[in-house]
């Protein structure tokens, strides 16, 4: 497989959909690999788009069928990455947004070691519970339990490579989008264009 893996993670709310969706429009080469869940769509989410929209039932034989490369059981329903959508994005030469919990991008990190992580944080626990509610698509149950797991959830960006704090939102995206690009002038992931070019092959400069 080729193609860089972009992680991103946060507690819900923290703004990792809104920052996505404007990466997707303003990068180029990106894809965002679909997630399938067992939760049940939010009124203004589209199957195939938003998720891959599955009950429990099939979501537990994809997982006996080692159909994902990651998946986890987050706020009571199942999400996860199946390889099926990951090499869609792939074969078509791109690189791949995912939005995942803490457990999936360990997990991912564990198998693809060279994936970027980053976390979304909000500028604050009253900010986030106010975005949850403005979102106006959850209930008070589920805004409830986001809310009591959000401080466990944000202790865990200390496992990441990159943070950012979603204040300011145009300034989160831009920065957002400033760790992808100068990710992909990593002098490793450089090396085809190096050698196309120039003729250069890392690690033959003996002088
Ligand atoms: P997540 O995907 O992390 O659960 P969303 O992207 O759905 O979060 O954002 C939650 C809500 O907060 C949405 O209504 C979104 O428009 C809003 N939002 C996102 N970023 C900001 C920001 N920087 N300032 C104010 N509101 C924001
Ligand atoms: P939501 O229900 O708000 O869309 O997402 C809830 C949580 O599930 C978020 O933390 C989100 O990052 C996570 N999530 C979404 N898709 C996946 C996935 O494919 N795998 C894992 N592990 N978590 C996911």
């Amino acid at each position: 497989m080729s193609g860089q893996l972009f992680v991103i993670s946060g507690a819900s709310g923290a703004g990792k959909s809104t920052i996505v969706k404007a990466l997707i429009d303003r990068i180029k080469g990106i894809g965002y690999s679909i997630s399938h869940t067992s939760r049940k769509p939010r009124d203004s989410e589209k199957d195939g788009v938003d998720y891959h929209f599955v009950d429990t039932e099939r979501f537990k034989t994809m997982i006996k069928s080692g159909e994902f490369l990651e998946w986890a059981q987050v706020y009571q329903a199942f999400y996860g990455t199946s390889y099926s959508t990951l090499d869609e994005q792939r074969k078509k030469g791109l690189d791949v947004i995912l939005d995942v919990d803490s457990q999936g991008a360990g997990n991912i990190r564990e198998q693809l070691e060279n994936t970027v992580l980053i976390y979304v944080l909000p500028p604050s626990l009253e900010a986030l519970e106010k975005r949850l509610r403005h979102r106006g698509m959850d209930d008070e149950n589920v805004i409830k339990t986001r809310m009591e797991t959000a401080v466990d959830e944000i202790e865990m960006c200390v496992k990441y490579d990159y943070i950012i704090i979603n204040d300011d939102l145009e300034e989160a995206i831009e920065k957002t989008q400033a760790i992808i690009i100068s990710e992909r002038c990593r002098l490793s992931r450089q090396s085809a264009k190096l050698k196309e070019l120039f003729n250069i092959s890392l690690g033959t400069r003996t002088k």
